[in-house]
């Protein structure tokens, strides 16, 4: 796997200590209450389960898988679910977990689909953020890494299901989905 990386974007210790950053900010701003941590299948199991061992406060946890319509790396912002949450929102405080935004429109649906169950407040945290998504009006709480306009991979993040167990977040080579 690693020869098909191109470089190194965020090593294991830069995503430890940002990841124990958000968890503090997290801490403060829900102190009190016990959130929902959402997370967004597939992509974000690695965040959620990092993020959810650095909070302090009771978190419960939840899953929701999603597939947005698209071709190769880009999505198109129709969505389908294809594994809804278990919970009831209900009066919750939810926080959507996710690990990459670059559109935005996956996740801005998302919220808008969440936001009609009644819940308390929802919130998004993505580990990651690219250009794109700055442009668009999607009010993003916690951000662990604004990164440049590349494709990568690693910490949840796949390529065809791919790579998905590294523990870095790298820069795919192109010429790994260029063939
Ligand atoms: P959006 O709707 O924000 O354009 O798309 C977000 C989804 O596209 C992410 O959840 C992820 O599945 C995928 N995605 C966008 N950029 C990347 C990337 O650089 N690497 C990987 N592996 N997936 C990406």
């Amino acid at each position: 796997m690693d020869e098909d990386v191109e470089r190194i974007l965020l090593d294991e210790q830069a995503i430890r200590e940002r990841i124990s950053e958000l968890a503090a900010e997290i801490d403060r701003d829900y102190e009190g209450e016990a959130p929902l941590l959402v997370g967004v299948l597939k992509g974000a199991v690695m965040v959620v389960a990092d993020l959810a061992r650095a909070i302090t406060l009771d978190v419960d946890m939840d899953w929701m898988a999603v597939s947005s319509y698209g071709s190769g790396t880009k999505s198109s912002g129709v969505v389908r679910i294809l594994k809804d949450l278990s919970a009831d929102i209900t009066d919750r405080h939810v926080l959507i977990v996710e690990d990459i935004i670059d559109s935005g429109l996956t996740l801005s649906w998302l919220r808008t689909n969440l936001r009609s169950r009644g819940p308390k407040s929802v919130e998004i945290c993505t580990l990651l953020r690219k250009p794109e998504a700055v442009k668009v009006d999607i009010d993003v709480k916690y951000v662990g890494f604004d990164i440049p306009n590349e494709f990568v991979i690693g910490y949840g993040l796949d390529y065809a299901e791919k790579y998905r167990n590294l523990p870095y977040v790298g820069i795919l080579k192109p010429s790994v989905y260029a063939d």
